[in-house]
């Protein structure tokens, strides 16, 4: 009990001399602060400028406080993708190109005045930093094919032409016909941009009878942590990045913000504007069916990918409508009637429904706003190969665009 009491009066004297002392304690921690956050910020500061000699202060240039310069938004780009560069073989597959074609493909970009231009002074103009000709090109070899290395970039290499490698990690160094990352660190010292498509590229869009959980943790490692391989093992900042297939949908779209890309390339190929989002750049492809897409390309007379005429691909349209032919699927007729219910797509200004087929062009089509129902009928017959359906319509002012793909198979002829 006595010591208790011993504690109890030590503990009261100890409160109120604290109490006696704070102000002055406050006063001298605030002190203390103050200093440190004074060194701190110094360590920080640049070194002060010289002083002035008395007399001679006109001869000092201003340094410019932004690097921004008012850049020529007139100016327009076209994007080329190109994949493998091969003497073409029964494997190498439609978007194969051979050596000679892609060098005459680089004379005619020549022959036309047009200006290619690196990735950097793309984004840096994009920026409004740097000023690019008024018809651009961006050159881009998508997947990681030993050919882009050893073919493409020797004719490149003639030219003087800048481009940009999109490489997806899965496939670098497995041998075979890949790019590995010996390679990739060469061309990164010759100034080769190297981008990002993915790590195993399967269409993003492509959940795979995945939870959303197990979809969206995916997603992230195909847009973000694929990012921070190539960085890594690169040491390089990768700014770009391309979509497998061009597709996507919102979820991707966060993520390729959230991983903090400068810029994301789709494959649809439009003439790139000032004001075309970020996320969303069209790309002209080659394939050996549709040689059309790149003269458009050269001829700079395709449609302009401007801020507001975006089609939103959210959704493919055999998630949210029937088909016909089904997603997928291999008919055998050469003049098949293409058919989807637009109903999910909302409210469709039907002066605007239209429908394009992949190497064949617009199809003119009846749509019918009672049943939104849209059908219609090749004027000719199909070469067998893959076909994209492509259904774009406005709606509520915004523009749409939904598509579903099948293949066309002639049957064997019986006797
Ligand atoms: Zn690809």
């Amino acid at each position: 009990m006595k010591k208790f009491l011993v504690l109890l009066i030590l503990l009261a004297g100890v409160f109120f001399g604290l109490k006696k002392w704070s102000p002055h304690t406050l006063e001298r921690v605030q002190f203390w602060k103050k200093k440190t956050t004074e060194v701190a910020q110094n360590q920080t500061l640049p070194p002060a400028e010289p002083a002035p000699v008395p007399g001679n202060e006109t001869k000092i240039t201003p340094v410019p406080k932004s690097t921004a310069i008012s850049v020529d938004k007139t100016a327009q780009v076209v994007v080329l993708m190109y994949h493998r560069v091969e003497p073409p073989t029964n494997t190498t597959g439609a978007l194969n190109i051979p050596p000679d074609q892609f060098e005459q493909q680089m004379q005619t970009i020549k022959d036309r005045g047009l200006a290619v231009i690196s990735m950097q002074d793309f984004l840096a103009w994009r920026r409004g930093e740097k000023n690019i000709p008024q018809r651009s090109v961006l050159i881009t070899i998508d997947d990681g094919y030993v050919s882009a290395f050893d073919t493409a970039r020797p004719i490149l290499k003639k030219f003087a032409y800048p481009w940009t490698c999109f490489v997806y990690t899965k496939f670098i160094g497995t041998g075979g016909k890949s790019i590995s990352w010996e390679q990739l660190g060469q061309l990164r010292d010759e100034g080769v941009e190297i981008g990002c498509h993915t790590i195993s590229h399967i269409n993003l869009r492509d959940a795979r009878n995945k939870t959303p959980d197990a979809y969206t943790q995916w997603l992230r490692d195909e847009v973000i942590s694929s990012k921070q391989i190539i960085e890594q093992k690169l040491g390089v900042k990768c700014a770009a990045f391309a979509y497998p297939e061009g597709r996507y949908n919102s979820h991707v779209l966060e993520l390729v913000k959230e991983a903090g890309y400068a810029a994301a390339f789709t494959a649809y190929g439009q003439r790139v504007t000032h004001s075309a989002p970020f996320d969303r750049i069209g790309r002209y492809a080659w394939n050996v069916r549709r040689p059309q897409d790149m003269a458009q390309a050269f001829a700079f007379n395709g449609p302009v990918e401007a801020g507001t005429e975006q089609p939103d691909l959210s959704e493919p349209a055999a998630a949210t409508s029937v088909t016909q032919p089904l997603e997928g699927e291999t008919i055998t007729d050469d003049r098949p009637i293409l058919k989807a219910n637009l109903a999910t797509l909302g409210e469709l200004d039907p002066a605007s429904v239209g429908l394009r087929l992949s190497g064949i062009g617009i199809i003119p089509c009846k749509f019918d706003p009672a049943t939104s129902i849209i059908e219609a009928r090749p004027g000719q017959p199909l070469t067998p190969g893959e076909y994209t359906v492509t259904v774009s319509a406005k709606a509520g002012g915004k523009r749409i665009e939904t598509q579903w793909r099948f293949k066309f198979a002639p049957a064997p002829k019986t006797q």
